[in-house]
C-alpha cells in the first residue's frame, strides 16, 4: 500500500517568516526517498484551536502525520496536547523519558535547573512508542490510531535532523509490509522540461517500481523506487529501470547514486591516477571551491588561480599580450591559454579554465552569460563557448558544472564537447 503523508509545522514564527520551514523540505525529501507521497505541508501558529482544526483536517487526507515543534517545555508548545485530544488520547507521565531528560541536563546543560515545566515535556499520548531524542530535551513520540500514523518531532532542525534519520526512518520502514529501495539517476546537458517530456508517458504507468524527476541548480535528477517483499527484489526491479533511463539519456547520465558531479570526477581522476588544475576568471575560484569541499581532495586537485584581471591571466598563467590584444580576455583562445598555462604552473595532467562575462554588465562588448571554458590535457585542448543568461550566480554555477562535465567527459572516453 502506498501511504500518503502530511506535514503539520507548529510555530508562529515560521507564518511571520521569521524562519523558513526547512524542517518540512528535510522531512519530505526522506519520505520521498522512501516511496511515501506528500502531498501536503501546513504551517500553524502556536494557538490550540487552529492547530486542532490543522490535524483535522490532515486526519482526513493523510495515514501519516509528522508534526514538527511544540514539544518543549513552555506554554505556547502545544502539539502534544492538541494531537492527543484530537485522537482522544490521555497524556500520560513516562518515567524512563524523565529519567533520560535528567540525564541529558546533567550532562549537557549541568548550570540549568530541571524546572516543573520541564517535565511538560515527558508527559507523551499514552500507549505511543517514545522517539527517544539524544540530541536535545524533547523526546519525540509515534502512535497509530484511526488508521492515522502520528509522529511528533522536535524543531530544532539539528534535533528534527538527527531524529529522522534514526529514530522515524527506522519507524517508518518498520511500518511497511516490504523493502523500500531507491536510485538516483544523475543527469547533466539537459533542462528539467525536456527530461520530464521524454520521462511523462513512461512515469504514467509505473506503480511500483515508481519514478519521480527533480531539478537541481543546473542539474537534473530522477529517482527510481521500489517496493518489494526482499531488498534483492526491490534492487532487481530498479535494474531495467535504470538500464531504460540509461538508453534513454545515453551520455548525459553521470552516475548513479553520487552526490555531485564534482564527486564523480574527484572519483574518476583518483581511479585513474590523474590531477586538475583550474584557471578560473569569471567563476572566481567556485570550482577550486567545490573540489576542495571533497575531503581527500589534494590527491586530484593541484590548486586553482582566480586571474580576474589581464595582468594575472599574462604574468601567472602565461597568456601572451597578442592573445589579450587581438581576442581579449573573453575568448576561446584565452581560455585555451588558461587552461595549459595553469596545467604548466601546478604541474597537474589536466587544467581547467573559465573566462567569460558574469554580468550584470556586458564587458569588452561582449554579452552577459557568455563564458569560455578551456580544457587541456597533454597537448589537447579543447573549447566549449556557453550562454547561459543573465544571472550572474547561475552564469558562474553553470559555467562550473559545464566545465565539469567536460572533465567528466574527457575522462570517460566520450567527446569532451
Ligand atoms: P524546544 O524544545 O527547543 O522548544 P520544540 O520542539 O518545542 O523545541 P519549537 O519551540 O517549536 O520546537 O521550535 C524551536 C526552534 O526550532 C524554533 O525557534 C526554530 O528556530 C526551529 N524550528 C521550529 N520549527 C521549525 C521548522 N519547521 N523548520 C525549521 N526550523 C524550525
Amino acid at each position: 500500500m502506498t501511504h500518503t503523508a502530511e506535514l503539520i509545522a507548529v510555530g508562529t514564527e515560521l507564518l511571520l517568516g521569521s524562519i523558513a520551514n526547512t524542517d518540512a523540505q528535510m522531512i519530505s525529501q526522506a519520505l520521498s526517498a522512501l516511496g511515501i507521497n506528500v502531498y501536503y505541508h501546513t504551517v500553524v501558529g502556536d494557538n490550540p484551536a487552529r492547530a486542532k482544526a490543522a490535524v483535522e483536517i490532515a486526519k482526513r487526507r493523510a495515514d501519516i502525520i509528522i508534526t514538527t515543534g511544540g514539544l518543549g517545555p513552555t506554554c505556547d508548545d502545544l502539539t502534544k496536547q492538541v494531537l492527543a485530544e484530537a485522537f482522544g488520547k490521555k497524556l500520560v507521565f513516562h518515567p524512563e523519558s524523565a529519567k533520560k531528560m535528567e540525564a541529558y541536563f546533567a550532562a549537557y546543560l549541568p548550570h540549568r535547573t530541571i524546572t516543573e515545566n520541564n517535565y511538560q515535556q515527558v508527559m507523551l499520548p499514552e500507549g505511543c512508542t517514545v522517539l527517544d531524542n539524544d540530541w536535545g530535551t524533547a523526546p519525540g513520540c509515534a502512535f497509530e490510531a484511526e488508521g492515522v500514523t502520528v509522529i511528533m518531532l522536535p524543531g530544532p532542525p539539528r534535533e528534527c535532523r538527527a531524529m529522522l534519520e534514526h529514530r522515524v526512518i527506522p519507524y517508518l520502514k518498520g511500518m511497511s509490509d516490504g523493502v523500500i529501495a531507491s536510485r538516483t539517476v544523475k543527469l547533466f546537458g539537459i533542462g528539467e522540461s525536456s527530461m520530464e517530456a521524454r520521462l511523462r508517458e513512461r512515469m504514467a504507468s509505473m506503480t511500483n517500481p515508481t519514478m519521480a524527476p527533480y531539478a537541481k541548480e543546473g542539474e537534473c535528477e530522477v529517482r527510481i523506487t521500489a517496493k518489494a517483499p526482499t531488498s534483492e527484489q526491490a534492487q532487481a526491479m530498479l535494474d531495467p529501470v535504470e538500464e531504460a533511463l540509461r538508453r534513454e539519456f545515453g551520455d548525459l547520465v553521470y552516475g548513479v547514486d553520487v552526490p555531485s558531479l564534482h564527486a564523480r570526477i574527484s572519483a574518476l581522476l583518483r581511479e585513474q591516477g590523474l590531477t586538475l588544475s583550474t584557471a578560473e576568471s569569471c567563476t572566481g575560484g567556485l570550482a577550486a571551491k567545490r573540489m576542495t569541499d571533497l575531503p581527500g581532495a589534494s590527491q586530484v586537485f593541484c590548486g586553482g588561480v582566480v586571474c580576474y584581471t589581464n595582468q594575472v591571466k599574462r604574468d601567472v598563467l602565461g597568456v601572451s599580450q597578442n592573445t589579450l590584444d587581438d581576442f581579449g580576455a573573453v575568448s576561446p583562445q584565452t581560455a585555451a591559454e588558461l587552461a595549459q598555462g595553469v596545467c604548466r604552473c601546478t604541474g597537474s595532467d589536466i587544467g581547467l579554465s573559465f573566462t567569460g562575462v558574469a554580468g550584470p554588465d556586458p564587458d569588452e562588448g561582449k554579452e552577459v552569460g557568455l563564458v569560455y571554458i578551456g580544457l587541456a590535457h597533454g597537448e589537447q585542448v579543447w573549447v566549449k563557448e556557453v550562454h547561459l543568461g543573465t544571472a550572474r550566480d547561475r552564469v558562474r554555477n553553470s559555467a562550473v558544472l559545464h566545465g565539469f562535465d567536460m572533465v567528466r567527459r574527457l575522462l570517460t572516453g566520450l567527446d569532451v564537447v
